[in-house]
Order: C-alpha cells, then structure tokens, then sequence
C-alpha cells in the first residue's frame, strides 16, 4: 500500500480487481460523456456538504457557490472547479484511493453475468474514476474546509498508482484536472461541453458555469410549489423541454415527501402522427441531476406517453435498468402517477366539460387501456368516460346515454365501429331517433367486454347485430294487406329468399327473417349475433378463423321495401326466375353495405347486375 518518498506519497489504488481500468476504458465508450455529469455532480455535493455544514457550525462563509468547468485547449486539459468542502490528505485516501471503486466493483459483477446487455453498462456509473474514460491522466488539487488544512495534490496515470503531496493551495475547494486522451479533445470544444451540461446539468441546483455563462437553470419548476405557479409557466418550461411539441393537454405537478419523496412535472402532450407511444418520454433526475431519459419502469404502461420530469431523490444515481425493476419504489411510483393522473382525469371533466372533451379525444384510448390494467385507476374515472354518438358528434356518458332511451332500449347501448361500412344501420337507427355511440378503435371490443363484466345489467350491441322492435313497423304492415294475406305475403318471400340463397347460393347457415320495417328505403340486411361475432373477432385478433362472415348470420328482408314487393308481383306474373335473380341482388346489396366483396363475390355481383339492366330494357 501506501509507502513514503520525502514529501510524495505513492501507492497503489486499493481495489480487489486488477483489470478496472481497461474495461472503464473500453467498455462505458458508448455513454463516456456521463464522466462529466459524474465529476460535476461530485462537485454539487461538496458544496452542498459545505452548506450544510456552514449552517451547523455557524461558519460565516458568504461565498458565491459554483462549479466552473474550464478549457484549456494547449494544455489538452478539462478542469471542474468547485468551492465546496474539498479534501484533506486521508480523505483523498479513504474517499478517492480505497471506497471509489465500490461502485466500480459491483459494475464488474454485473458485468460479467451481463455481458451482451450494452444497455446496463452505460448506465453504470464509476463515480469519480469515469474520469478515466476520456482522460490518462487526473490530477486532483484541494483545499479542506476544516481550519489549518493542507493542501494536497494527486495524480493518476490510468494505472492503479497515484501520488499524493502536499502543496500550496489558498481557494477552499476541489479542481479535477483531466488530462484528455488525444481522440477526446471534442470534450475541449465549448459547443459539445454546452450539450452535455445542458443534457445532465441543466436543472442542477448549484451555478454551472461554462467559461463565464451559467449554463443550468438552478430552480426548475418542479422544485416550486404548484400554488404559486402559473398556467402560462408551466407552459413554457414544457416548450423549454420539448421545443417542437404542441401544447400539452393536461400536466400535474408532484410534491410528494411521504412515504417517499418524488417531485416532478408530468405532461400529457398532444399527441401527433410522429410521436413514438410505445417509448418512454420521461426525464428521470435525483436530486435535480439528470438520470435517464429511458426508464419505461417508472410509468404505468398505459401513460407511456407522458412526459415531463420526475426527481426521485431516493432512487440512485447510477441507476440501471436491472435495478429499476426489482426496487419496490419504482412500483410506489408507478402507482402515485397512475392516481394522480386518474384524479387529474376526474377534475378535468368535472371543471369545464367542453375542454374536457376536447382532451378525451386524444386521451381516450389511453384511459381505457388503464381501465383493463388497473382496478384503482377505473374505480376513479368510470364516471368520467365519454362515449361520442352519431349525434352531432355529441359526447355522452353512459348514464346518460341509458336514460334517454330509456322507453326505447333499457340497459342496452347501440353502437358502430365503423360509420362507413355500417351506414346503413346507422340511418335506419337514426331515422327512428336511436342514439349510437361510436367505438372504433381496436382497445373498444375489449373496453366494451370489460364494462359489461363490471355491470351485469348492460349489454352492447353493435347495429348489426340485432333490430329492436321499434324498428319495424307493425302498424304499416297491417294497413297494408289484412291477417292472413300478410302471413301469405311473408311465407311467399321467404320461400323465395330460401330457395335462392341457401339452394342455389348454398348459404346453409342462414337465417331468413322477413319483417316491415319503418325506413322503406332499404330491402335487407345482413345481421349478426352479437356475441358471435364478438367471438370471431376474438379469435381472429389471435391469429385464427378466417376473415369471412360468422357463418351464422341472418339476412332480414324489408316487406314494406318497393322492390321486395315487386317480387312477389313478379312470381305471380310467372317471372319467378326474374324473381330469384333480384332475391340474389338484394342478398348481396346487403353484404355489400354491411362488410364489402372478396374479389368472385364482386364479379358474380356485376354479372347479375348487368342481367338485372338487361331485364329492365326488356
Ligand atoms: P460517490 O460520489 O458515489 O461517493 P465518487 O467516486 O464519485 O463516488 O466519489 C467518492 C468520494 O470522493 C465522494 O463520496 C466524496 O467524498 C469525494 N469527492 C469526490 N469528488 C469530490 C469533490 N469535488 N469535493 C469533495 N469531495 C469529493
């Protein structure tokens, strides 16, 4: 160990792995300029040490804190100034030669179980030996706080030796000197030492200075109270961290100290087609020093979009990937933002229902999926859920969706998931005065499923599944043709309609219904139950079945349609192949407005088109 020569110590660095720093050297390559946020964040503590020390024992020091980071570009050096509490001669033994490598050690255990994860080592720290990834020389000069202190200067080579001497030294404080290696010299141009201040430094609490400017803003908003801030500030240091982002939707303000300590701003932003919603957006610092813009772990996953920055000045510095996972904290966390934003949600569309409409159409998809994740998260914003309806696009939620058609449909909602294909259903609902809600996005089957489970009495049913009573007509049916003849009519058309489609078109798992409906305009439809087509879709979403029709399905023939009753005139006139002709046509304007041809369906559908021309020309 160590050993004395005159006034120069010399030693070797006391570390149980001999190898530490080829492997600091090769190995943190792809994040080396986290050296910086290492050395400058060392530097923020001493002073921090000092302050609170200054304040204890009553010292008087009035000085004017920073940290300056300097440039010498004909010396090749890289200097971090601070005034903090410095060192004395066995603080640099105990601090520097000896307890440094601690973390260092851990890192080459994990190292070698995790060879091939790049990731982990990147977010490693080595604390003050990072210094070693740009540099092959350090030198440390600093002065102790404590009265009559020394003095002391050491060197190290990038080897496990150092020196240590006294010298003449009158600033209390500590200056790194790095030597840089001759391919690191990009860490002597002020534009690139700007970056990465900025990137790691920017919030710190201390004055970073770069040559003569402060480079970091020393009280970001989160470390204010939110009562004292105003909506425009909060706006603007959102665009300070995201320059080309829109404005946010919403942002919550965190400040939390117990049972465990987490400040921050997060945003919901406004999203765009560019924006990535499967990363993670947060800024995660401890103590304002910046940690990792890539910690999926801290947010729900359905929040994956927000963005913002959390300070979590419990968790460590060197955070890796690997700890975030297991530490219980980061669960803590995961759960404060999933009610915070769920009671921000509450507030939103209890305050001003118009914005908060607004908000709901980019917001909503993410507030399902947390429904389905998270039962905390539903119990607060179930009454909040927001449902469009193909009334003027109005929003409504289902309470009151339910009460007005109350004498209409009880417990059962009507909706679309796709307005253009389902046009059909959706006028003849409308024309009865039937409010529909639209779902159509892909998270809506499994939210509608989900909302059944939590209320036994509702039940969905998309527009084609079923048709209610209100939608036929039996008073017009009855003034039309009396009793009997009626039945007569209806037997006559579903012969028809039989003989042609499960005959000759041999759809032999049909259904004919033959009814009068109100709307006259349409000849038939096709519906399908709901719940097996919920299953098929299910079971397509997985992989499997095929993209056809349930097989079960029902055709439903309009009897008050004009030219369903020129069928029946047409058989009687002795036309019946006409008849099944047209019987065939309208089978397939009603797949053609309920889902679209394959590419036969289509030409069998044109072939029998221009037949029905020709008919009409004859
Ligand atoms: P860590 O900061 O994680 O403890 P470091 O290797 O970065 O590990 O530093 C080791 C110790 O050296 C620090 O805990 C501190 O006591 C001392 N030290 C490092 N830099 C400074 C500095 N600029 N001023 C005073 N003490 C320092």
């Amino acid at each position: 160990m160590a050993k004395k020569k005159q006034t120069v110590e010399t030693g070797s660095i006391s570390i149980h792995t001999e190898n530490i720093f080829p492997i600091i050297k090769k190995w943190l390559y792809s994040d080396k300029e986290i050296f910086l946020r290492e050395l400058v964040s060392n530097a923020v503590d001493a002073i921090h040490k000092l302050q609170h020390i200054n304040l204890v024992e009553g010292l008087k020091i009035a000085d004017e804190y920073t940290v300056q980071v300097k440039i010498d570009k004909e010396a090749g050096t890289l200097t971090i100034v601070d005034n903090g509490i410095g060192m004395t001669a066995d603080e640099v033994r105990n601090y520097i030669n000896q307890i440094a490598f601690s973390s260092a050690e851990e890192f080459l255990e994990k190292y070698k179980k995790e060879e091939s994860d790049q990731q982990i080592i990147g977010h490693f720290g080595l604390g003050f030996y990072s210094a070693f990834m740009v540099a092959d020389k350090v030198e440390i000069k600093t002065l102790s706080y404590q009265k009559n202190a020394k003095g002391v200067h050491w060197t190290c080579s990038g080897s496990t030796d150092y020196s240590l001497e006294e010298i003449d030294c009158k600033a209390r404080g500590t200056e790194i000197i790095l030597h840089l290696m001759s391919d690191e010299k990009e860490f002597l141009e002020p534009d690139r030492l700007r970056e990465v201040l900025v990137r790691y430094c920017n919030f710190l609490p201390v004055s970073i200075k770069l040559e003569d400017d402060i480079v970091n803003d020393r009280n970001p908003l989160w470390t204010r109270s939110s009562s004292e801030v105003k909506d425009e500030e909060y706006i603007d240091f959102y665009k300070k961290l995201y320059p080309l982002a829109d404005k946010p939707l919403f942002w919550i303000h965190l400040n939390i100290d117990y049972p465990f300590n987490l400040k921050g701003i997060v945003y919901f932003p406004k999203l765009t087609t560019e924006f990535d919603v499967s990363k993670s957006h947060i800024k995660l610092f401890c103590n304002q020093v910046f940690v990792s813009d890539n910690c999926p772990e801290l947010i729900p996953e359905f929040l994956t979009p927000l963005q913002g920055c959390l300070d979590a000045p419990d968790l460590p510095l060197n955070v890796s990937r690997s700890y975030l996972q297991n530490e219980p904290q980061v669960r803590k966390i995961n759960e404060v933002l999933s009610g915070r934003v769920a009671s921000k949600i509450a507030d939103l569309a209890k305050k001003d229902k118009a914005e908060f409409i607004r908000i709901w159409t980019d917001i909503h998809p993410f507030v399902k999926y947390g429904c389905l994740r998270d039962e905390k998260f539903y119990d607060k914003v179930k009454d909040h859920i927001l449902f469009r309806t193909t009334d003027d696009s109005e929003h409504t939620n289902l309470e009151d969706y339910l009460a007005r058609g109350k004498d209409k449909h009880d417990n059962i909602i009507y909706y679309a998931s796709d307005e253009a294909t389902q046009a059909t259903y959706l006028k003849l609902f409308k024309s009865e005065g039937n409010e529909v809600i639209i779902l159509d996005q892909i998270i809506d089957s499994h939210f509608i499923s989900f909302i059944e489970m939590k209320n036994n009495d509702l039940k969905f049913q998309r527009v084609d599944a079923d048709l209610t009573q209100n939608l036929v007509d039996d008073d017009q049916s009855t003034k039309i043709v009396e009793g009997s003849d009626q039945k007569n009519r209806e037997e006559k058309i579903r012969d028809l309609f039989e003989k042609c489609l499960k005959e000759n078109l041999k759809k032999e798992h049909l259904t004919i219904r033959v009814e009068s409906l109100k709307d006259t305009s349409v000849s038939g439809m096709i519906l399908l139950a709901e719940q097996s087509r919920r299953f098929q879709e299910m079971a397509r979403s997985m992989g499997q079945g095929k993209l056809d029709l349930p097989d079960e399905h029902t055709m439903l023939i309009n009897l008050a349609n004009p030219v369903i009753k020129n069928l029946l005139s047409l058989q009687n006139d002795g036309r019946s192949e006409d008849a099944e002709v047209i019987a065939e046509q309208v089978y397939d304007l009603a797949m053609l407005s309920h889902r679209g041809f394959d590419r036969d369906q289509m030409e069998a559908f044109l072939e029998r088109s221009n037949k029905i021309l020709e008919l009409l020309g004859k």
